[in-house]
């Protein structure tokens, strides 16, 4: 038997350089922030910003920023969410990162501060999500206390999030865009709204920077389309392979729990993926799972470290063979819809187990 790695994320970056392209033309006034927090989406964040050509990279934790910076990444980098805790600024001063501010504890933090050099902010809006931001009547005193802070840098720029930019039909989206307009049309910084969804699908939402993330990596924002059917390619493809290929006869269960149970004779393969390698264990019988070219079932439940499929009676397929989970020949949104999740958690939870995979073309 010749050596075999088990579970493998293969990460396609022409694949990465060619979504960035389609982003940019549908976004062709606005700067582009790619967003590479939770280790870029779990497709490794060093390779993914390296490989990256865009103006700035959006993360959500300060360490991230700080790996970024480690790995030789010298683009301006955003903490998302801003800084937690005080003793963060003179972090982000020292490497040049910039931050969201949006809570009065943060605005306290900056004038009470001590920095050798000011600070880059975001003013985070609340614009209608209610999940991070200053609310639209607490924004002038928030905006009169920045532009007096020595500590920040001028002009300001201006963030807000949508929740609903996902559902195309949702006047929610439109609502959100008029009240930041509204409160920042008349300012001279720069302003930010479009995650994914927003620059895909409301082209009014780009301003100035828009923050791509999952459809960066080639995996749909929307439930009801997939991001291969809007012309992106995935980056992400899981692969492992067959371990067994055994005969069941009709009647007989496979696995934990005797949960499946064959309706007729035929082959069961085995394969070197589990929940140990982040492949969901809620992954009901029916999941696909694509082997030698063809969608095949799961059968049974995943386990830690295997699954299995009903391969068909008479299959051919062979002890070695690979399987593909998502990307490449299956959509990931495709399985998540299976498993009752999004792309967005599947690509984001592999452990550290799955070896990654690195190809590039282009430049060879
Ligand atoms: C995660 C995140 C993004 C990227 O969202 P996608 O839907 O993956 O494009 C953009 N902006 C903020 C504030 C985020 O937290």
């Amino acid at each position: 038997m010749q050596y075999k790695q088990a579970a493998t994320a293969h990460i396609d970056l022409d694949a990465l350089q060619f979504n960035l392209g389609k982003i940019k033309q549908q976004a062709p006034n606005s700067k582009i922030m790619a967003v590479v927090k939770a280790n870029g989406y779990g497709h490794g964040l060093r390779d993914i910003a390296q490989n990256a050509n865009v103006d700035a990279f959006g993360v959500a934790r300060i360490e991230e920023a700080l790996q970024l910076r480690a790995c030789g990444i010298v683009k301006p980098i955003l903490l998302l969410e801003g800084f937690y805790s005080p003793v963060d600024l003179p972090v982000l001063t020292t490497n040049n990162i910039q931050t969201v501010v949006h809570c009065v504890e943060q605005l306290d933090a900056l004038e009470q501060a001590e920095l050798e050099q000011p600070v880059s902010v975001w003013l985070k809006i609340d614009s209608g999500m209610h999940r991070l931001g200053v609310r639209p009547e607490h924004y002038s005193d928030f905006v009169r206390r920045l532009k007096a802070c020595p500590n920040v840098v001028k002009p300001l720029r201006y963030i807000s999030h949508f929740a609903c930019a996902d559902e195309l039909d949702n006047t929610m989206t439109t609502e959100q865009i008029s009240r930041f307009r509204q409160l920042t049309d008349d300012e001279q910084g720069e302003r930010s709204m479009a995650a994914s969804a927003g620059l895909l699908a409301w082209p009014e939402s780009q301003f100035d920077w828009v923050r791509p993330g999952i459809i960066m990596y080639g995996v749909s924002p929307f439930v009801e389309k997939n991001a291969a059917d809007m012309g992106y390619r995935p980056v992400m493809t899981l692969k492992s392979h067959l371990i067994a290929v055994s005969d069941v006869k009709a009647g007989e269960s496979i696995g934990y729990g005797t949960i499946w149970k064959s309706e007729r004779d035929t082959r069961i393969g085995v394969i070197a993926i589990g929940y140990g390698d982040g492949y969901p264990r809620t992954a009901p019988s029916g999941t696909p799972v694509v082997v030698n070219g063809r969608t095949v079932p799961i059968a049974g439940r995943v386990s830690m470290d295997m699954l299995t499929v009903d391969l068909g009676p008479n299959a051919q397929d062979k002890v070695g063979d690979e399987a593909i989970l998502w990307g490449e020949q299956l959509p990931v949104e495709v399985v998540a819809s299976h498993i009752g999740t999004l792309g967005y958690e599947l690509v984001t939870k592999l452990t550290a187990r799955v070896a990654m995979s690195y190809h590039y073309k282009a430049g060879q």
